[in-house]
């Protein structure tokens, strides 16, 4: 492809965007391809000769649309938002231009630096303690485990990471709630998933503390050695909030590295009412939350703050430490801060969102998707045959399908909820996810792509109301 290809072609493109953009609506929001079609649809062999853009381009809108779920639709109400912005797809154009790999400062002074900037303002904006030190990675599971990592060596004074394992026998633990992320982390650092203890949660599905110092205990009477609480901001299934404070205490009492997964709500600190929570997320080493969820900047982007610099990068960087401080006290090369060595130039995106938008846009726009989950659960609980399942703590309602005429036991119950949520996504007008809280089967209706509105909201309500009939 020449230049001048590429001018004209990135201007096909552009217009194609802005009219997706423009006509998403008309779109089924969950792809209704079936398992293989697109697979088969495509050549078995790769071409032998070029082709043309245009030939491409088309077999993009004939064949792979069809088999794309429209994350930016406006009624995808499904998992969590990953919803994206106009800034943030033009600076991934931009980054995609430059192609540069940030792994350490010399390769571009400017990804370096402006990831620590871009890093310090999210810091101030969430009122995160001064003392965390942030980075990019590629995502909250990823930021997870390079706590769960630094965490490690941090306990064995950085044993294992020379030695190897010898017959230490380490525990982690978290809710049974938390994210499965962790449970892949602790796999992944060697300590092996019996060895995760998941500690039961109450009613409103936080963590039970007085059961996790309870575990805690009796792990160092069998010989264990906890070395990682991860508390969670937000849990996957229902947004719940663990008592991030009283853990904290229990990390300080044991000398036990303290994780926070934040990695949808995280973004809610910027609003003044929810940061009564930082007084606990502030006693953690370290915290991740997503601005790829719910904060505007395309996949992937995960913001991980820790506050022991020097354990992080001990446990990651391939130079003594002692030779890297001096040098690192000038500039950050920020493959010494987790796994990768090559590295996406991140910052750019979050830079473009966080200026495009202003502190203020960004609260206004969380504000709103909140609004629209206390009216969603208005609504909802004035209809006497649904049920809410859980406490609507931020953007995503936990809700079912309870006729109070029939006497239904939880599992007919179950199917019944699980065949409305296969209709509420075969008719493409939504779509919608589920997870089971105390056994039960659990419609979730997640909201926080960029452009809902409440007519989305309300219209999809209507859709769930007609469906089960009136
Ligand atoms: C989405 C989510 C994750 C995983 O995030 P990735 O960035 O996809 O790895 C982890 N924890 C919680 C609470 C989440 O909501």
């Amino acid at each position: 492809m020449e230049i001048e290809d590429f001018e004209r072609y990135s201007e096909i493109i552009t217009n194609w965007i802005a009219n997706y953009y423009r006509e998403i609506r008309n779109f089924p929001v969950l792809s209704q391809v079936k398992p293989r079609e697109i697979f088969d649809s495509l050549p078995t062999n790769p071409p032998e000769e070029p082709e043309p853009f245009e030939k491409i381009f088309e077999d993009f809108q004939n064949i792979i649309l069809k088999g794309v779920t429209h994350w930016q639709h406006p009624r995808f109400f499904a998992y969590f938002p990953a919803n994206t912005s106009f800034p943030s797809i033009l600076a991934e154009f931009l980054t995609s231009a430059l192609g540069i790999q940030a792994m350490m400062w010399i390769t571009s002074p400017s990804a370096a630096e402006l990831e620590e900037k871009v890093m310090d303002w999210l810091k101030k904006m969430i009122h995160l303690s001064e003392n965390f030190h942030g980075v990019i990675q590629d995502t909250a599971s990823t930021s997870t485990l390079v706590a769960i990592l630094t965490a490690r060596e941090k306990a064995t004074n950085f044993e294992i990471n020379k030695n190897g394992f010898s017959n230490q026998k380490f525990t982690v633990y978290c809710s049974e709630e938390a994210h499965s992320s962790i449970e892949k982390a602790v796999k992944i650092a060697g300590i092996g998933s019996n060895n995760l203890r998941k500690i039961p949660v109450d009613e409103k599905f936080s963590m039970k503390t007085g059961l996790l110092e309870q575990a805690i205990k009796e792990d160092v009477q069998n010989g264990f050695k906890p070395i990682c609480i991860v508390g969670a901001f937000g849990t996957t299934g229902s947004t719940a909030v663990d008592p991030l404070e009283q853990i904290g205490e229990i990390a300080n009492r044991y000398g036990i590295w303290y994780h926070i997964d934040g990695a949808m709500v995280g973004s809610a600190l910027i609003l003044p009412e929810f940061q009564h929570y930082l007084k606990g997320i502030n006693t953690a080493d370290s915290f991740v939350f997503n601005p790829h969820k719910w904060l505007f900047t395309n996949f992937d982007c995960s913001a991980f703050f820790v506050k022991d610099k020097r354990a992080l990068l001990e446990t990651f960087q391939l130079t003594p430490s002692y030779l890297a401080t001096d040098f690192d006290r000038q500039v950050n090369n920020y493959r010494d801060w987790g796994i990768q060595l090559g590295r996406r130039f991140r910052a750019l995106k979050l830079w473009f969102v966080l200026r495009s938008f202003g502190i203020k846009g960004l609260q206004d726009k969380l504000r709103y998707h909140i609004s629209l989950a206390k009216q969603l659960e208005k609504e909802i609980r004035s209809d006497g045959r649904f049920e809410i399942l859980a406490p609507v703590n931020f953007n995503t309602i936990c809700f079912r399908y309870k006729p109070t005429d029939a006497n239904l036991t939880d599992s007919e119950l179950n199917e019944i909820n699980k065949n409305l949520l296969d209709k509420i996504n075969a008719s493409g007008f939504a779509f919608l996810s589920h997870t089971t809280l105390k056994n039960k089967f659990t419609l979730r209706f997640s909201i926080g792509q960029t452009n809902t509105t409440s007519e989305d909201v309300l219209n999809t309500w209507k859709l769930i109301q007609n469906l089960v009939g009136r």
